[in-house]
């Protein structure tokens, strides 16, 4: 038997709301047994764990694989054993590979290299129209026979026609999937929006019109009965927004990414601002996003982990990584200067992304999913994108001291990353 036995941690799990000392066993595959436990499964390993805290497995609802396609910026292997390092039991990919996750084919493509590939539980957002071109919605029914399809998304090509976005809304909807657009209008989008007379989004500038983007989304997923979760919110007025639809009652939800939270637009890199969509913020947004993180408005995190290859990012490929650092820098950022609890940061990290995207719950109790991450809080170290498993290194955070760090990832009771 495959058994493993956590003693003397700090249990923190949102779904009992528990947070109290104790043991917890892990048996072929699932949780065994929670609490003071006395006698261990025969052969299993267990593992001392004072001052460090067990909660359910991270799970990152936004991430870039890039697989199929883009195999020299990240693979489904590399990018899964970052997620396992930085404490993630789950995730999320966006669709944008190349071809892009828009037919039956591609999806399965996809679900045969996870399961031969992944180190983590993996899921997929499927496009919300043709190519990601925006013009055709697709009606993702049959995609989602497949168990690895979780959402739709057109990902950083958020779709500029009204009529267009009610339909995909409604065939998302139809089929209780939950729609997951990224309201950020990237120059492409605009030229997309310059070709069409009467666009509602035209005569802004790029990345300034999130909050318009969020308005029509929220009006188009209310009239299709569609469940709205908006990725990377990032600027103040979108906040408003959603606190307003909240209020209203209706079924929207949104993340934010650890770069949104903690770097404002003053930030230099090498002396340049790290590229990434939506664009870093002034600092009043920032503190504005933080609030929303204490208050309990924003859902949940989301790295948006976007690989690229060097000679990519120096020629402008906006994006940055995120798996194998973001535990810490929230830990640093926001648990250890009291802004957030332990527990908040694990609804925010593992159980809201989980509900949002209807994914399996994980949950500290016995029969729940053997997927586990042990973290301690203590631990002081150095970022450095050098170290990581994943393939790129658009990390802006290299050389920062930070403490906190995943030291033991279990998926289905297997152990996938130890310190
Ligand atoms: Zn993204």
């Amino acid at each position: 038997m495959n058994a493993i036995v956590l003693k003397g941690a700090r249990l923190i799990d949102p779904a009992s709301g528990m947070d109290a000392a104790g043991d917890i066993s892990i048996a072929d595959g699932r949780i065994a047994e929670v609490g003071k436990i006395t006698s261990h499964p025969t052969g299993a390993r267990a593992i001392e764990l004072p001052g460090c805290w067990v909660m359910p497995g991270l799970c990152d609802a936004h991430v870039h694989f890039r697989q199929p396609g883009f195999e020299h910026k990240e693979t489904i292997a590399t990018g899964s054993a970052a997620a396992a390092r930085g404490g993630y039991t789950s995730v999320v990919c966006e669709p944008n590979t190349k071809p892009p996750i828009d037919n039956i084919a591609v999806v399965e493509e996809v679900a045969r290299i996870a399961a031969r590939d992944s180190l983590v539980k993996l899921r997929v957002k499927v496009c919300m129209t043709e190519g990601q071109r925006g013009d055709k919605a697709i009606d993702p029914a049959p995609l989602a026979r497949n168990p690895i399809v979780a959402a739709v998304s057109d990902d950083g090509n958020p779709i500029i026609r009204r009529d267009v976005a009610a339909e995909a809304c409604r065939l998302a909807a139809r089929c209780g999937l939950p729609v997951s657009p990224h309201c950020e209008d990237s120059e492409r989008s605009l030229a997309d929006c310059l070709a069409m007379p009467d666009c509602e989004f035209a005569g802004r500038e790029p990345f300034t019109n999130e909050d318009r983007f969020i308005r029509r989304d929220i009006e188009c997923a209310e009239a299709a009965g569609a469940a709205l979760h908006i990725s990377h919110v990032s600027l103040a007025a979108s906040l408003e927004m959603i606190r307003r639809a909240k209020v209203n009652g209706l079924a929207v939800t949104c993340e934010a990414a650890p770069h949104h939270l903690l770097l404002d637009s003053s930030c230099r890199i090498g002396g340049a601002m790290p590229l990434v969509n939506p664009p870093l913020r002034p600092a009043g947004d920032v503190a504005t996003l933080g609030r929303a993180l204490e208050d309990g408005l924003i859902d949940a995190i989301a790295t948006d982990h976007a690989p690229h290859a060097a000679d990519e990012k120096k020629a402008g490929a906006r994006g940055l990584i995120g798996l194998e650092c973001s535990l810490a820098l929230i830990i640093t950022g926001f648990v250890k200067t009291g802004r957030i609890t332990p527990m908040r940061m694990a609804e925010l990290m593992s159980a809201a992304p989980r509900r949002i995207f209807r994914l399996e719950p994980a949950a500290l109790r016995p029969g729940a999913p053997g997927d586990i991450v042990v973290i301690d809080p203590d631990a002081q170290w150095t970022i450095d994108s050098s170290a990581f498993a994943s393939k790129s290194r658009n990390c802006p955070y290299d050389g920062r001291r930070v403490s906190g760090r995943a030291i033991l990832t279990i998926v289905s009771g297997r152990i996938v990353w130890e310190a």
